[in-house]
């Protein structure tokens, strides 16, 4: 990206922001302060604050009052807690989505891996991690549970960052091929086969985190920052 600082919109900082969290170049718990990021990108307070409440709607970074924002940190506890609920949840919403799985739902699915492949081959994480998420809540959707729906939708917005921030390897972004195995049981309205493949999907998930307790030394924000600035 090029051009005049002045023409870098809150948008695009909060997307290299994201993208540093996405790949581990700025840790859980790193300050991201006002100052040093309007310095780091050469814009004003404004438009970093912005960027800064976009990150928090997005459950990367957490605004404390009087204390400024700090990249979100779920705890190991959190992260095996989220992974036990979608455990519970989004097996039994498989089989209920494969039995009312229509051709055009398959369609959208189909489009749906697709994209998240081309992410990955990107090399776009942070990417990948979304289009992955909004995968497993279209087959929510499709099994028409609004209240579950709900819940799982809010499990994986958790998700994302739990396995942005914990994964030991690639594999813990959902796997093309687990989402395929998943699309061909709905499609064949195998409730059972659908219900026992996210089960196993979910368990392999949470066996690529690392949830083992570390301490990891921090760059400074602006060396973590500075290859992401526009
Ligand atoms: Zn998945």
């Amino acid at each position: 990206m090029s051009g005049p600082k002045a023409h870098i919109r809150s948008s695009e900082i909060g997307s290299a922001i994201a993208k540093a969290i996405h790949e581990h170049r700025v840790i859980p718990g790193t300050k991201l302060g006002e100052d040093e990021l309007s310095e780091i990108y050469g814009v004003s307070r404004t438009l970093v604050r912005s960027a800064l409440q976009w990150l928090s709607h997005e459950q990367l970074i957490d605004i404390q009052p009087n204390r400024g924002a700090f990249v979100s940190k779920p705890s190991l506890r959190e992260a095996r807690e989220i992974f036990e609920a979608r455990a519970l949840l989004e097996p039994k919403t498989a089989r209920s989505a494969a039995l009312r799985m229509t051709d055009q739902a398959a369609t959208h699915l189909k489009a749906h891996i697709n994209a998240e492949h081309a992410a990955l081959a990107q090399n776009d994480i942070g990417k990948a991690l979304r289009l992955s998420g909004v995968f497993h809540i279209e087959i929510s959707r499709l099994a028409d549970q609004q209240t579950i729906g709900r819940f799982i939708e809010s499990l994986i917005a958790r998700s994302s960052l739990i396995i942005a921030l914990y994964r030991k390897r690639d594999s813990a972004l959902c796997e093309k091929h687990a989402h395929n195995a998943l699309l061909e049981a709905l499609s064949q309205r195998d409730g059972a086969k659908a219900e026992e493949l996210m089960q196993s999907h979910l368990v392999d998930l949470v066996s690529a985190l690392d949830l083992s307790e570390k301490t990891t030394k921090q760059p400074s924000l602006k060396d973590a920052l500075r290859p992401e600035n526009p």
